[in-house]
């Protein structure tokens, strides 16, 4: 629902100066208490206001935020995961580095008999460079993030748990996962990538409205 511009005006002067009085606000607009009364019912029942008896009237934060996260926890993983970039734990530092810039990717997903080993950064990269290592000769599987240290999601996760995800670990990249037994053995499919670029794209769907609702 829309708001009017006196309803906007209305929501500034609550939030400069609560607690305010209807008759506080009323002043402030040069304006009946009676004439303020249906605006001041419309934006409480909107959740945009909160009265008080014998207080006054409060600005509610950021209502929508709850419609928002509602969206985030709609939106499955699966519907917006990238494809991942994929190497073998025995191919080189050299050819990590070509991949990533051919690739465009920040981070690389790595296999061990197909099966998700570990993860290679950036930095991880750049770090390697720094001793007297022999790039060309030396596995990204002796310089990876290994398992079980490696933070994954689900492809029916939401994008919020992927957002969450990689905010608290301070990572750029998840792999999106598949548990498969093998052999007796729990083993991870890689089944797509979501990165902070991903979250990044999603966000301006939403705000341009084609997500969603
Ligand atoms: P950069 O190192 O280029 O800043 P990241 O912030 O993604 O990129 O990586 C930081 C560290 O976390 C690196 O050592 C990397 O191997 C590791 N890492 C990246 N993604 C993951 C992940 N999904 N799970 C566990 N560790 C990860």
């Amino acid at each position: 629902m829309q708001i009017t511009e006196r309803q906007h005006e209305i929501l500034e002067i609550v939030k400069e100066n609560q607690p305010i009085t209807s008759e506080s606000i009323a002043m402030h607009l040069n304006l009946s208490r009676s004439a303020l009364r249906n605006d001041l019912s419309l934006l409480s029942m909107m959740g945009l206001l909160e009265a008080k008896t014998n207080v006054g009237y409060f600005y509610k934060e950021m209502p929508i935020s709850t419609d928002l996260k509602e969206l985030l926890l709609d939106i499955e993983v699966e519907g917006i995961m990238s494809v991942p970039v994929v190497m073998d734990e025995k191919a080189s530092i050299s050819d990590g580095i070509v991949s990533m810039f051919i690739e465009d990717v920040g981070t690389l997903f790595v296999v061990s008999d197909g099966h998700l080993a570990g993860v290679v950064s950036r930095k991880d990269l750049l770090k390697s460079m720094v001793g007297n290592i022999d790039a060309g000769a030396t596995p990204l599987g002796m310089i990876m993030t290994r398992m079980p240290n490696i933070v994954y999601i689900y492809p029916e996760e939401s994008i919020y748990i992927a957002a969450t995800k990689l905010i608290r670990h301070e990572i750029d990249s998840l792999p999106v996962i598949k548990k498969t037994i093998i052999d007796g053995q729990e083993q991870l499919k890689i089944l797509g990538r979501i990165s902070k670029t991903t979250i990044t794209k999603i966000f301006v769907e939403l705000a341009d409205g084609q997500l969603g609702g």
